[in-house]
């Protein structure tokens, strides 16, 4: 699979440490419509539980489908080693149970909110997960017809980035509400009925949208990052922040502890800044062994890279763009990230 715009997988930081035993000492945690189980010992960095309120809000917000009667169980796994889910992934099990990392918890939180639906075709069901992940994905790199999409029956064999992306064309073509309507009634179909639930949904017929599919061809990224993080100071013609990596920080999200063992544990810090004028800008951050990632919010590029005191250069559409730092939760420090327009007779020079 691809890696996300927004959170490539970072080199270069194994950990000294132990993989071994984690045993659960956190007590469990009820937030509004959300309990969560930490599957580990080491604290809870400043500000996760409220990120985690949030998206769950958000995502009653955007799709409209109200909070279940039951809160969502989060079994919060340190790494993805399957927990409740067998073999080697998270999931949302059969009572809608998350057992997941925090790297995943947004897709899987999709999941467990939709979980009242039920047998929803791959396409749809991880398509749409995709779409509303904090995550920004690449283009798939060949785009598949809506009939190929629906003819899936089992996940492993779905091409996620293929489903996300026509997914999000159904939400700019139609809206969220009607798609979301679509989700419903795709429950439990065969795929003649799930063809025919398309006019039911949408207004058109399932021909008549793969025939717009096919005439656009749309290439735009897939995901739904997070941008609700505070702003970046002003200075002059660019943007300046220090970040606190410490797990302590109320703006720091962790731990983190990596897909597989063998990471030291790590936090998240984010900042936005928003561009009045398109143009090409270095974002450069001070820190040791630190990654470094850009996104911006509507999805029109996203870069990053690690090591110790680095920078990246893109070019950025006027809106609302995030810096994300991750830093290893031990040592704490003070990471510096500024944000610079590029001279534009520079490159000529
Ligand atoms: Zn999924």
């Amino acid at each position: 699979m691809p890696q996300p715009l927004s959170r490539m997988r970072w080199p270069g930081m194994l950990a000294l440490g132990t993989a071994g035993v984690v045993t659960a000492c956190h007590e469990e945690i009820e937030l509004d419509g959300l309990d969560v189980v930490p599957e580990f010992s080491q604290p809870i960095c400043g500000g996760t539980l409220d990120k985690m309120q949030q998206r769950l809000d958000w995502l009653v917000q955007v799709t409209g489908v109200p909070r279940a009667d039951r809160p969502i169980r989060f079994y919060w796994t340190p790494h993805d080693s399957g927990g409740g889910c067998g073999e080697g992934s998270t999931c949302v099990d059969r009572r809608g149970r998350v057992y997941s990392t925090l790297e995943l918890f947004s897709h899987e939180l999709v999941h467990a909110h939709l979980h009242r639906y039920e047998e929803i075709r791959p396409w749809l069901n991880e398509g749409l997960a995709f779409m509303l992940e904090d995550n920004a994905w690449p283009a798939p790199a060949t785009l598949l017809s809506p009939s190929e999409l629906l003819a899936v029956e089992r996940p492993e064999d779905l091409d996620y980035l293929a489903a996300g992306s026509f997914v999000r064309f159904l939400r700019e073509e139609y809206g969220m509400e009607r798609l979301m309507r679509l989700y419903a009634l795709s429950e439990d179909t065969t795929y003649a009925q799930a063809r025919a639930v398309f006019e039911a949904a949408l207004g058109n017929t399932f021909e008549e949208v793969s025939a717009r599919y096919a005439e656009l061809q749309p290439t735009a990224p897939v995901g739904s990052p997070d941008c609700d993080y505070p702003m970046m100071v002003r200075d002059g013609d660019g943007w300046r922040r220090r970040f606190r990596a410490d797990c302590d920080d109320p703006d720091s999200i962790g731990p983190y502890f990596g897909l597989t063992p063998g990471l030291a544990p790590y936090l998240e810090a984010a900042a936005v800044f928003e561009v009045e004028n398109a143009g090409t800008y270095e974002v450069e951050a001070r820190g040791a062994n630190i990654r470094l990632s850009v996104v911006s919010c509507d999805l029109s590029r996203g870069q990053g890279t690690s090591g110790t005191d680095v920078a990246v250069t893109l070019f950025l559409e006027a809106g609302r763009h995030r810096v994300t730092v991750d830093a290893d939760i031990d040592p704490p420090q003070d990471v510096d990230v500024v944000v610079q327009p590029q001279a534009a007779g520079r490159a000529a020079l």
